[in-house]
């Protein structure tokens, strides 16, 4: 494989760019490919290489790249303008869907990333319950601000830095860890916390340190424990919203939090994040309630037209059901080749989700840690070998998209079976 203009790109990039990259994840060792266009299931970097992408811009694009319905909807927003400075109708339209499919969700507010999302929903916790201290999940990711850097998934596990340098002490102050699928730890942090706790949060499914499930009834005893002690459970369904069904995790497990957040999908592949919750919470967020929030680009003209191209396509298609089962055949066929090779390697994921494991299916962060991350890396080279571009951490999550053809798949299903069967010999 020829990564010659890539790697040229990088020895320059790097004096400018922290890793040379926009962000840690892309960061992909010895140097990234850099891409020059992307459209359906593949995606091409300067070097003239294609790939089939599963990495999908870590979740958004859930009709693959480049999708000519929302690529319209964007250009004809482009034509009248993409940035007023005042509300426009298409922000109370996609509201208003949001609204249809989330009944945990009466108002909300868009801004422009899940890390915004995240931190404006647990201020807007604090400041409806008057209390300060939250319970996060280990090994969740609820982006890169402070109170959150705490046992982080994603790059931050990755890169073996959960925690960051830079975060006064006093902002985790108030964060509390417990491990996923635990219900008595949660409990007992609860009673002990119970008079200064404002919120729980956390991903329903992780998708940033496996994909990990929640087991049987962990959700619903959640929310039976946060109900019972005023505690506003928040669900961060930035990867899962739109993604698992139009309602996300909380549709697909029959439970309601008090808040959400989304983001990803419901950009359509631009910038987003939601935060939202019951009418008595939302409407304490300014300038309704005294809770500040607010930004330059938030309800973005161009975002707002391409959410309502993916709600409209996503309605119109029953994509959840097809793209579930054909999630459900690549796990099938994926756990076959496990099987096969008698390796100690577990399959997981749900819906459009999936994942091998290099090691046994974790129930947790801890879990989840003790697997083969440099048996990984070499993995994900040899796939990219092979034109499969996979996310380069063993902790992020493969999405499928409706772009990916039965080819894509079965060319998919190969090179995993000979590059697993590879690492045997
Ligand atoms: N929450 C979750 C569950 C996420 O996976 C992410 C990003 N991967 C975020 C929040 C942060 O979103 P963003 O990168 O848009 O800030």
């Amino acid at each position: 494989m020829n990564l010659k203009k890539s790697e040229e790109l990088y020895q320059k990039a790097k004096d400018v760019l922290p890793g040379g990259v926009s962000s840690p994840v892309r960061a992909i060792k010895p140097y990234p490919f850099y891409t020059d266009s992307a459209y359906g299931s593949k995606i091409k970097d300067i070097d003239g290489n294609e790939y089939i992408d599963y990495c999908m811009g870590y979740g958004p694009n859930i009709f693959g790249h480049s999708n000519p319905i929302i690529r319209k909807a964007i250009v004809d927003q482009l034509n009248k303008g993409w940035l007023f400075g005042t509300p426009i109708e298409n922000e109370f339209k996609l509201a208003d869907k949001i609204t249809d499919y989330y009944p945990s969700i009466d108002m909300l507010r868009f801004v422009s990333t899940g890390t915004e999302a995240t931190m404006s929903a647990l201020r807007t916790a604090r400041g409806f319950t008057g209390k300060n201290k939250f319970i996060k999940i280990e090994g969740g990711f609820h982006g890169a601000h402070d109170s959150v850097l705490v046992k982080a998934g994603s790059g931050a596990t990755t890169l073996g830095k959960p925690d960051s340098l830079g975060v006064p002490e006093k902002s985790t102050a108030h964060t509390l860890q417990v491990p996923f699928n635990d219900i008595e730890s949660m409990t007992e942090i609860v009673e002990s916390h119970k008079d200064d706790l404002a919120a729980v949060i956390m991903e329903p499914v992780m998708g940033n340190i496996g994909p990990i499930l929640p087991h049987k009834g962990y959700l619903s005893e959640v929310r039976k424990l946060t109900q019972e002690n005023d505690i506003v459970l928040i669900f961060d369904e930035v990867i899962t919203g739109f993604r698992l069904s139009m309602g996300g995790a909380q549709e697909y497990y029959g439970i309601t939090p008090d808040m959400t957040t989304l983001g990803k999908v419901i950009g359509g592949g631009l910038p987003i994040g939601v935060f939202g919750g019951k009418r008595e919470i939302m409407e304490m967020v300014s300038p309704s309630g005294d809770i500040y929030q607010a930004g330059t680009f938030s309800g973005s003209p161009s975002v707002m037209a391409a959410g309502l191209a993916v709600i409209e396509q996503l309605e119109k298609e029953n994509i959840h059901k097809k793209l579930n089962s054909r999630g459900d055949e690549l796990r099938s066929g994926l756990r076959d080749i496990v099987d096969d090779t008698g390796l100690d390697y577990s399959v997981s994921g749900i819906a459009s989700m999936f994942k091998i494991f290099f090691g046994d299916s974790p129930a947790n962060y801890q879990d989840s840690l003790k697997c083969d991350k440099s048996e990984y890396v070499q993995f994900f080279r040899r796939m990219l070998e092979n034109g499969i571009f996979l996310p380069p951490s063993q902790f992020e999550t493969n999405f499928l998209s409706t772009a990916h053809t039965d080819s894509d798949i079965e060319k998919t299903i190969r090179a995993y079976e000979s590059n697993l069967k590879g690492s045997l010999e």
